[in-house]
């Protein structure tokens, strides 16, 4: 640990670009509004490529990095953080990315932050097409292969009593009925047999830098962090993203946990533990430097939610479903409810977990109210 640090390998304030930074909520942008295009390579700095591939919905699209990588022969190639949905749009964006940016190098590494399809989609695919080892945290490569395989057509019961747990009503629990189970195989190609574990502190050698592996909990269980300590540089994933706040959802995979007490402990944990001059590479949205203003603003949000909350079951009971008012700001319609919903058992079950609220069940349905 106490070795001569060795110079940074590149300018991580991405001043040479030459870009007016923007400030925006505490936060800098050092790029200003830039970003590159679905398939277009954008060299960041020496060494790290940023691209984009689409995202159906109001995401739009996730930042995929390309980072310089030796093969074992010696030959210049590349790793690849997070891999995009696996659909014909984001399969175009590869390609054109390899005829055009990359000069027809391959890749040494497919590395994939979490098991959500928007990361891991296209991961299968790349390391087939590039005879390239997976890298991934061990149970997020079990999450994505367990749900590649649940791919049946019909919708299980456990999910129709969560969702009369939530209080949908039956027309609405009947529409979901109808769309059927499954969307994740949809969206994921096939997953290797076999993967390579990124576990808290382990380093991952890529070209000349060493990528130190973060763990953090709520979003999903164990989603990896990749921080360059002598660079000044996280790629974050999911788990710090500049503008939009992370989904933190109760899951049918393990319906009684607590994950939002999960965010909030990891909240803590990389606010004690990160550098702030970092620059952020996060998986939605720009680069942007403000690490720990960002987690201090999420944590900000997450607990005035649940005040609010507090406050409102002290009112009157509540289901699920009467709490989205006061925790998200636009209507919640079929497109969001699911989401809507997870989000706001989370926020009701971390009232459960600190002794501030319980409930009840009513013919399925949960009744909250304050303790
Ligand atoms: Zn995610």
């Amino acid at each position: 640990m106490d070795a001569p640090r060795k110079t940074p390998a590149y300018d991580a304030t991405l001043a040479d670009h030459g870009f007016d930074p923007v400030e925006a909520e505490g936060l800098t942008y050092p790029l200003g509004d830039f970003e590159p295009k679905y398939g277009e390579y954008f060299e960041l700095m020496p060494g790290i490529g940023w691209t984009r591939t689409p995202v159906p919905g109001p995401l739009g699209h996730i930042n995929n990095w390309i980072l310089d990588d030796v093969h074992a022969n010696g030959e210049p190639g590349f790793a690849i953080v997070d891999t995009g949905l696996f659909m014909p749009a984001v399969i175009e964006s590869w390609k054109k990315l390899f005829e055009t940016g990359l000069n027809g190098r391959k890749a040494t590494k497919i590395v994939v932050t979490h098991y959500h399809p928007d990361h891991v989609g296209c991961a299968g695919w790349l390391a087939n097409r590039f005879k390239a080892p997976l890298y991934m945290n061990r149970t997020e490569w079990l999450m994505a292969r367990m749900l590649i395989a649940d791919n049946g057509e019909e919708v299980p019961a456990e999910a129709l009593e969560q969702w009369r747990f939530a209080g949908w009503d039956q027309h609405l629990i009947d529409n979901f009925e109808k769309k059927g189970w499954g969307r994740f195989a949809r969206a994921v190609s096939r997953l290797p047999l076999g993967h390579i574990r990124l576990d808290e502190e382990d380093i991952l050698p890529i070209g000349g830098n060493d990528w130190r592996i973060m763990i953090g909990k709520g979003h999903t269980p164990e989603h990896a962090c990749l921080v360059d300590d002598r660079n000044h540089v996280m790629i974050s994933g999911d788990q710090i993203l500049p503008r939009i706040t992370s989904n933190i959802s109760v899951m049918l995979s393990e319906p009684t946990a607590d994950p939002l007490g999960e965010w909030l402990e990891s909240i803590k944990r990389f606010r004690a533990e990160l550098d702030p001059d970092l620059l952020v590479l996060p998986a939605h949205g720009r680069p942007f430097k403000g690490a720990l203003q960002r987690l201090d603003t999420l944590a900000a949000r997450h607990n005035e939610a649940l005040d609010d909350l507090a406050d409102a079951l002290a009112e009157k009971p509540m289901r699920v479903v009467d709490s989205f008012p006061l925790l998200f700001s636009r209507p919640i319609g079929e497109d969001v409810i699911g989401m809507a919903s997870g989000e706001a058992m989370a926020t009701l079950r971390h009232l459960e977990y600190t002794g501030r609220a319980v409930h009840e069940v009513k013919d399925g349905t949960a009744w909250y109210r304050a303790s």
